[in-house]
């Protein structure tokens, strides 16, 4: 599921701020309550602690493993406790994130650089997740004079200790860490000018829209379509560009002309990616693909070593925070099984209550009224109902069932793909509803799961292969049954 269904009607669910309410308020009376529950005889070495190998830590430690995190810095947090800017996040949530590890019973282990996962294996431990993140620095290529590198000069920043950055400060790149710099060089004393050089325009910048919005109510500047040529005399001298066909990025290419252009420049940075160190698992026999990144087993993220898995930056390259915490899950559910949650009759979603937000507008009043927006879709979702302009796709109320089920009509659709399009869950409900056929010659020349009546109490029916079954003689699945029974008898208009 990648789109909130809230977001046809008027605008999605502010799920990050209401997130971020109920983290805030309910965190005193959550973390008392804490306590791992499970079982498991997994001893697991976790190097690096970053949000990835905090999260795993916090995962394996809940459901009973014994995990210790060696990290080679005096503090857990990675990233955020170290590079992203105190203007975006303080310590205050990074802190309360750790007790939420040591909670689950974590073993910290700080300025420890982890030994090797031979060495570990001897120590114990029965699996090793490398949770190490992205710190190897992209190489801007200059003809003369240097840059400084983004995490160096952020980290700097963060902790007061860069030296004199003079009155302008180029950034080359325009991706979110660029932005973050950018913004954090404009808040430097003596600093005049802030300025983004990137080699496409605005609009092809691969920064989220909001982070870009803050640089420019910061007063950052954009200079779009330069690419950087060299560094002299405290200029910049770029090369001209301009778009061009697209690339492999789907992206219009950065084509050179011949014009060049010279910016003032006292510190340049550049923000051009980081990739994962490749030596911290070439050394450990780890196999890497031909671009440098860890291979991985895409469901259990195991690395080509048995029980060595990889996570978080260290696994897609420079990503997110709740990627990383969503590789972390995939591991903790690889090492000691599924979490599962039972969630209170009481606090239930109740598919009524679903049905009548359905179809109303609801626009935004504050985080902590979000639930009374959100339509509970993994109750009960009939996006593919509401949006299909030939009402090809049924809701059919079956007498035995609890809920209703989705009835696909072959003869109203013309295929036009709207229910794909809008469908959260990314299916094509045209194609996987299950199927009511008016002619045999339909249902032949489909795919589709369904059924033709045959009449004389008989149905020709698709499920994984074709048969004829009689109805009410037990030759199909109850549950099928009763859906062709509820369409038969009370929707019998659709046949
Ligand atoms: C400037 C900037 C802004 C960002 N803003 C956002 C944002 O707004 N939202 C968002 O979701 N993401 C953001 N990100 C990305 C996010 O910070 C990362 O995706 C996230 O931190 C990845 O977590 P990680 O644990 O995989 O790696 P990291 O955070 O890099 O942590 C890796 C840890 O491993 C430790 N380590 C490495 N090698 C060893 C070793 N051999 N032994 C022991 N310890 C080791 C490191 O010291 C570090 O603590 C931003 C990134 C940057 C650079
Ligand atoms: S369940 Fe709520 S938040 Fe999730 S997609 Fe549906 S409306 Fe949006
Ligand atoms: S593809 Fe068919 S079912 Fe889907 S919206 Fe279009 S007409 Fe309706």
């Amino acid at each position: 599921m990648d789109k909130c269904t809230r977001g046809f009607y008027e605008e999605s669910v502010h799920i990050r701020d209401s997130k971020l309410l109920a983290a805030r308020n309910g965190y005193e009376s959550l973390i008392c309550s804490l306590k791992p529950s499970g079982k498991s005889d997994a001893k697991v070495a976790v190097i690096g602690g970053g949000p990835a190998g905090m999260a795993a830590a916090y995962f394996l430690g809940r459901q009973g493993a014994k995990v210790t995190i060696f990290e080679k810095r005096a503090l857990l947090g990675g990233i955020v406790r170290y590079v992203i800017p105190g203007f975006r996040i303080g310590d205050f949530g990074i802190d309360r994130d750790v007790e939420l590890v040591k909670a689950m019973g974590a073993e910290i282990k700080v300025n420890t650089p982890a030994p090797s996962v031979k060495e570990l294996k001897s120590q114990g431990y029965t699996h090793v997740i490398f949770a190490t993140g992205a710190w190897a620095h992209g190489h801007l290529k200059l003809e003369s004079g240097e840059s400084m590198n983004v995490l160096d000069f952020l980290e700097q920043y963060k902790c007061e200790t860069l030296g004199d950055v003079g009155e302008h400060v180029i950034v080359v790149g325009g991706g979110n860490t660029a932005m973050d710099a950018a913004r954090a060089a404009k808040r430097i004393k003596g600093v005049v000018s802030s300025t983004i050089v990137y080699r496409r325009n605005k609009r092809y910048m691969p920064a989220d829209e909001e982070e870009l919005q803050l640089a420019e109510d910061d007063g950052v500047a954009f200079r779009e379509l330069l690419t950087p040529v060299r560094l002299e005399n405290g200029r910049l001298i770029c090369r001209v560009c301009k778009l061009g066909a697209p690339d492999a990025s789907g992206r219009p290419a950065s084509v050179e002309t011949d014009e060049m252009i010279a910016l003032p420049c006292s510190l340049l940075i550049s923000a051009i990616g980081e990739k994962v160190e490749a030596k911290d698992f070439t050394d450990n026999g780890i196999s890497l693909t031909d671009r440098g990144g860890v291979v991985a087993n895409a469901k259990t993220l195991e690395t080509s070593e048995p029980n060595v898995f990889v996570i978080g930056d260290a696994n897609r390259g420079p990503a997110t925070v709740v990627e990383a915490i969503a590789d972390a899950r995939k591991v903790a559910d690889a090492i000691v099984g599924p979490y599962t949650v039972t969630v209170p009759e009481d606090s239930k979603a109740c598919e009524g209550n679903c049905l009548l937000k359905q179809g109303s507008l609801a626009v935004y009043d504050s985080a902590g009224k979000e639930t009374e927006r959100c339509l509970a879709c993994s109750t009960v979702c009939e996006c593919c109902v509401q949006v299909c302009p030939n009402r090809a796709n049924i809701a059919i109320t079956v007498r035995e069932g609890a809920m209703q089920q989705i009835l696909h009509v072959d003869r109203m659709c013309n295929e036009c793909g709207n229910c794909t399009a809008f469908c959260p869950y990314d299916s094509s409900p045209y194609k996987e509803k299950y199927t009511l056929f008016s002619t045999e010659k339909e249902f032949d020349e489909s795919e589709n799961q369904g059924f033709f009546v045959l009449g004389g109490g008989k149905v020709k029916l698709r499920l994984d292969g074709v048969s004829t079954v009689r109805l009410g003689a037990n030759e199909m699945d109850p549950q099928i049954e009763q859906f062709i029974n509820a369409v038969i008898w009370d929707y019998s208009y659709l046949l």
